[in-house]
């Protein structure tokens, strides 16, 4: 059983008489100790997806299970363990840490609120936490505002790592800092999430890390999931054309990985999610389409063990007629 398990998760928004359906029946699932990638375009429901997991936005349909439980149903106690073991680490860390908070209270208030350890021995905990992310006593005093963008993400990690989670999700950790410590940032992750044994969501766009970092991939389009394997599977052996579309569009520093990289571009914008195409979601845009593709949706099915665990497109499935494709 994994540790966290999203299934067929929709989440909508309405305003003005318009409803965006953000996430459309998303399902992936993230084991204890294992690191999980979820990629996909700006706008696709990545972000939306893991803030619904942790109750910033509510879901529409489906359910969110953590350590076999559904989410929904916690009520109390139950309720506040779940939001202590799974914490959030944003993309921009001013955004989780109070201005008003030196660097020491901000990680003494999460011991506080959740009343992790003897009042007295809280100080000394802090310094701990600080340290296991490569700060240290000296920057207790100091003021978010005074660091720099990687010693905000380090506190925002401490102030995560405080409440002893079985798992983190990182939405975009690094996308805001600097390139040069990017690297810092993803090692002290990696090295945490070894020590720790965390599950770890990460949402990226740089694919080229998500690759080098994570065990398992997802890879949504316009709200769904529609290819999920191994990190080798997905990236080696993509079957979806909007994967295949995605890495094509990603140079490779790696000369060999680059001769053989397709060349086949992502033609046209992300469809609006209040106007999601009927039939496959990827048929206004895919390369390869089938006659079929613009009025069936394609469910998910599990693929071949080389390549990835399951994958939502008409195109090899023996059930569907492989006509000639109409593009
Ligand atoms: Fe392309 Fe059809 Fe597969 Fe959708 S179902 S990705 S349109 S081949």
């Amino acid at each position: 059983m994994s540790l966290l398990t999203i299934e067929d998760l929709t989440v909508k928004f309405s305003s003005g008489g318009t409803t965006v359906t953000a996430v459309d029946g998303a399902t992936l699932s993230v084991d204890g100790d294992e690191v999980v990638g979820l990629v996909g375009e700006s706008g696709c429901g990545k972000s939306t997806l893991a803030r619904t997991v942790v109750g910033l936005h509510s879901a529409a349909n489906g359910q969110v299970v953590f350590d076999g439980q559904v989410v929904s149903s916690l009520r109390g106690s139950a309720l506040r363990a779940y939001r202590r073991q799974v914490q959030y680490v944003f993309q921009d860390p001013l955004s989780s840490l109070s201005p008003r908070l030196s660097v020491g209270k901000a990680v003494a208030e999460a011991l506080d609120i959740h009343r992790i350890g003897r009042p007295s021995s809280r100080p000394a905990r802090v310094l701990e936490l600080l340290e296991l992310v490569g700060l240290s006593a000296a920057h207790a005093d100091r003021m978010p505002s005074a660091l720099s963008g990687g010693q905000r993400q380090r506190v925002a990690i401490a102030r995560a790592l405080a409440v002893e989670p079985r798992m983190l999700i990182c939405d975009e950790p690094v996308s805001a800092l600097d390139v040069s410590i990017r690297a810092q940032i993803i090692n002290l992750f990696l090295d945490l999430q070894r020590e720790f044994g965390l599950g770890l969501l990460f949402i990226g766009h740089d694919l080229g890390l998500v690759r080098r970092i994570s065990d398992r991939v997802a890879v949504m389009y316009l709200g769904r999931v529609v290819e999920r394997g191994t990190a080798h599977a997905v990236f080696d052996q993509p079957q979806h054309p909007y994967t295949r579309a995605l890495l094509a569009a990603t140079p490779s520093a790696d000369p060999v990985v680059e001769r053989r990289r397709d060349h086949v571009l992502l033609a046209g914008e992300l469809p609006s999610p209040s106007n999601i195409p009927a039939g496959c979601r990827f048929h206004t845009r895919c390369p390869v389409a089938l006659p079929t593709c613009a009025t069936v949706e394609p469910v998910e099915r599990p693929v071949d063990q080389e390549a990835s665990d399951a994958v939502s497109c008409h195109l090899g499935d023996p059930a569907v007629p492989q006509e000639l494709a109409v593009s």
